[in-house]
């Protein structure tokens, strides 16, 4: 693989990274991930935008102009052969001698590569997937999209020793999100719900665009929050990302969602958003 780290195209043995870096030493750092289905990116401008918002967040210069960033993605992709997958970005504070504080005016460190996956194939797309239930151990911030995941790592290491393919995050009750996804179910009536955006949850950009679509479809959709129990009698159930597309869940902990099988509404939902996705792609 051909990887991109500051400013520089190099063989991925090639490319290095110090050791003082703080995206190593204290997790200081945002990431983005843009899915890549027939060579061309998708909702991109959404996630360069949520970068924009993530390090100013934390106080980190943009490392480029969003269009020079776009321009990394896309060498990448041609570089690479990328056809499917996902381009996965990387912004640190840069390197300093250890010190939990940082100086103003440090140099950001900006990190891409690909990932050839099959997303539109996957099983899990296909099929639906089975998602676990477990206490929502991460920080206060979870709207920051930072590289301190270890929260996550765990309930997926987790989730998966237990023969499920995510875990959905459950604080007071309510569900925030999945480890690595939005969570949605849809009620009895056909109403599908997702909790509102707020410092609880990552605001996902393929929920933004799942928004758009429900409403061009006059599906109705509500922004609060649900409890598992709700979840758990809920008609449908799905999650999002910019990897899993829309994936539907058709388990959750102990118990089948309705009658085990994906539903109409995330079929639909499934279907407009690879059409949107590929039409609205770019370059
Ligand atoms: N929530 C969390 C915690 C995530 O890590 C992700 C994506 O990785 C999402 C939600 C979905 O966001 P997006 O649709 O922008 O990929």
């Amino acid at each position: 693989r051909t990887v991109y780290v500051n400013g520089q195209y190099l063989p991925e043995h090639a490319a290095q990274i110090s050791i003082f870096d703080r995206g190593f030493l204290f997790a200081d750092g945002i990431y983005e991930v843009s899915a890549v289905i027939d060579g061309r990116l998708v909702d991109n401008d959404l996630h360069l935008a949520r970068l924009e918002r993530s390090l100013g967040e934390i106080m980190i210069p943009m490392p480029l102009p969003v269009a020079e960033i776009i321009k990394v993605q896309a060498e990448l992709i041609r570089r690479n052969d990328l056809r499917e997958g996902v381009v996965y970005l990387q912004v640190t504070r840069g390197a300093a001698d250890r010190d939990f504080g940082f100086a103003e005016g440090m140099q950001p460190t900006f990190v891409a590569f690909t990932q050839a996956k099959n997303l539109r194939a996957a099983a899990s797309v296909q099929d639906g997937v089975a998602v676990d239930l477990m206490e929502d151990q991460r920080w206060a911030r979870r709207d920051i999209k930072t590289v301190m995941l270890l929260a996550q790592v765990l309930a997926k290491k987790r989730a998966k020793g237990r023969g499920f393919h995510e875990a959905w995050l459950v604080e007071d009750g309510f569900v925030t999100e999945g480890a690595s996804s939005t969570a949605y179910i849809v009620t009895a009536d056909g109403k599908i719900i997702v909790r509102p955006n707020s410092h609880a949850v990552l605001p996902g950009c393929t929920r933004q665009a799942i928004m758009k679509i429900a409403e061009e479809l006059g599906v109705s959709m509500e922004e609060r929050r649900f409890t598992v129990e709700e979840a758990y009698q809920a008609k449908e159930a799905f999650l999002t990302s910019a990897s899993s597309l829309v994936t539907p869940v058709i388990r959750l902990a102990d118990r089948t969602i309705a009658d085990g099988k994906p539903g109409p509404i995330t079929r639909r939902l499934q279907a407009v958003y690879l059409e949107l996705a590929l039409k609205n792609s770019e370059p």
